[in-house]
């Protein structure tokens, strides 16, 4: 029998739970990554949504910042939400704070508007199938620019707000606050072939 996945939810700050529950709940093993020792376990990693100027400065302290750069170059699965797409990032409009520049676009931060802090939107995804996802989004980020091997996978009112590049997902809103499993089985599916991957090649040498 396959062996399920195991999917590290960063748990420096944000919201943790609500990840390990969609994941475990689209089909995988999800556990809090603290510490390099819980990264080295998983077969991918989210982050998830918070506040980016704190985790960044956490990823520091928390000695995490070059072992996650490094598991990701080595080909491990990567999904920022909100917060976590904005540390991916390779840079954000904003703010000067190195990110883990990770996907090769440009971020704004609470990009959206005062007025608009906080929505509800059905966002058609085409990966996704016909249905539209029910996107939430709360003091997102928008995309600005994004690079030439970067797929946009969606946009809100012409501003990308879901991206990928390789292993690499980034949305601007939460799917792990509604009850739709289809972005968090859409990150299974990449975690799957990345588990592939390293099989043939192993297997291969
Ligand atoms: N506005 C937050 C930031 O800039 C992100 C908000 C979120 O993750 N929900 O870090």
């Amino acid at each position: 029998m396959e062996i399920k996945p195991l999917i590290g939810v960063l748990a420096l700050q944000g919201d943790v739970v609500e990840h390990i529950a969609s994941l475990e709940a689209a089909g995988a093993r999800a556990i809090a990554v603290k510490t390099q020792a819980d990264l080295d376990k998983v077969d991918g990693l989210v982050i998830p949504g918070g506040e980016s100027t704190t985790v960044m400065k956490l990823l520091d302290r928390f000695g995490l910042h070059a072992p996650i750069r490094s598991r990701v170059k080595m080909g491990m699965p990567l999904w920022g939400t909100c917060m976590g797409m904005i540390v991916a990032a390779h840079d954000v409009a904003d703010m000067n704070q190195p990110t883990l520049d990770l996907i090769d676009i440009t971020v704004r931060r609470n990009a959206f508007g005062r007025q608009n802090d906080s929505a509800e939107v059905d966002l058609p995804i085409e990966v996704l199938g016909a249905q539209p996802f029910p996107a939430i989004f709360i003091r997102a980020p928008w995309i600005e620019r994004v690079g030439p091997s970067v797929e946009l996978l969606a946009e809100r009112d012409g501003h990308g707000v879901m991206v990928r590049e390789g292993n690499v997902l980034g949305t601007s809103f939460h799917p792990e606050l509604t009850n739709d499993p289809r972005v968090h089985a859409y990150f299974l599916k990449i975690v799957d072939a990345a588990r592939n991957n390293v099989g043939k090649t192993s297997s291969a040498a």
